[in-house]
């Protein structure tokens, strides 16, 4: 037990919102595996998640910010230290610039499919890619979701950021380093809100846009199941890690309750009672058998934080 009884009596004095000890991370997570976190903690103001993020600091306790868990495996041993839910810091506001254009601000903890149908409802154009991706703000800021063309750097215009010191700094977009599925910030940082650059469109055009994207992804996906997305980036201007995994023959091998999705090949569902061992061990044959037969090095794109079980 990493958090001991007195640090526990401290948090629970320090926060306002909810906290839970030796909490099933399965809880938390779209795959449902993972053991126990020592902490989880759902901070509902940044005051206070300055103050939560210090005192961890003081007391040299780890800790990982996270939002929906959907990119998300942690391992059946768990995490020995706190998990920051942003959750609860899910404002959004909406503030008019010029007569074209409109700034979505957005908590960490708002999800993207809260913004999406916001912008479609306000006939905001610009967030469409979104749609289906079940990510919070924060999650996607700092994977730069993207889908059908387009990536969260696209349309973001500011992220604010609490750094090491627990003060919150505001960055603009030219200040940031975005790449494929990843924003490059320090370990610990953790994404306050961000700000969105959206147009004025048409409702209807936006809807056909939205449903269109959906429908393609009730195709595509095995939403029928738990999963965590794409388990694999796509390598460098090749072959989608989809294809790379269909082509291995992979699809359909089964480890515990983990299978690699006979729908999509970069999809690993849990039929039921997964372990995180039995993902883990998939990706792993995944990876030696793309590797051998075809000479790629696939790089996960989902998180794996934990110790093994
Ligand atoms: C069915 C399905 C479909 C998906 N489709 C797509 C897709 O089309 N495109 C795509 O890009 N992704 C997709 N994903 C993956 C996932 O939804 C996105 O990456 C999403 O943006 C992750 O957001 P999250 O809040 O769930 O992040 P989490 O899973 O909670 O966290 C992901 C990572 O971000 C970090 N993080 C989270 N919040 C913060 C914060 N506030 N500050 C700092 N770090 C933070 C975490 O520590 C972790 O490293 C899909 C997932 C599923 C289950």
């Amino acid at each position: 037990m990493l958090i001991d009884t007195t640090l526990r009596q401290k948090l629970r004095d320090m926060v306002s919102g909810k906290v839970l000890f030796d909490e099933p991370m399965s809880r938390h997570t779209s795959i449902g595996v993972g053991g126990n976190a020592d902490a989880v903690i759902w901070p509902e103001r940044s005051e206070e998640l300055s103050r939560i993020v210090n005192f961890l600091r003081q007391f040299q306790v780890p800790f990982i910010p996270i939002g929906n868990g959907t990119n998300l495996i942690v391992k059946d041993g768990g995490y020995k230290g706190a998990v920051i839910s942003m959750l609860r810091m899910s404002g959004i506001s909406l503030a008019e610039r010029g007569s074209e254009q409109v700034l979505l601000h957005a908590g960490a903890g708002a999800t993207l499919s809260e913004i999406v149908l916001l912008s479609e409802k306000r006939s905001l154009s610009g967030m469409e890619f979104c749609a289906g991706i079940p990510g919070s703000v924060g999650g996607a800021v700092r994977m730069n979701a993207g889908a059908y063309g387009n990536e969260i750097k696209d349309v973001v215009e500011t992220v604010e950021l609490m750094i090491v010191s627990g003060e919150i700094q505001e960055s603009g977009k030219d200040d940031l380093k975005f790449t494929y599925r990843n924003l490059d910030i320090p370990e610990g940082t953790v994404i306050v809100g961000a700000s969105f650059s959206l147009r004025k469109g048409f409702e209807e055009q936006i809807h056909t846009r939205i449903n269109e994207i959906l429908g393609k992804r009730k195709n595509k996906h095995p939403l029928e199941y738990r999963n965590a997305g794409s388990i694999f980036k796509n390598p460098n201007g090749g072959i989608p890690a989809g294809r790379l995994i269909d082509e291995s023959g992979l699809k359909g091998v089964q480890i515990g309750e983990a299978k690699i999705s006979e729908k999509h090949g970069n999809f690993i569902v849990n039929l039921g009672n997964a372990k995180a061992s039995d993902i883990i061990a998939l990706i792993d044959m995944i990876k030696t058998k793309v590797r051998r037969e075809r000479g790629i090095a696939l790089e996960t794109e989902v998180m794996i934080v934990g110790e093994d079980g």
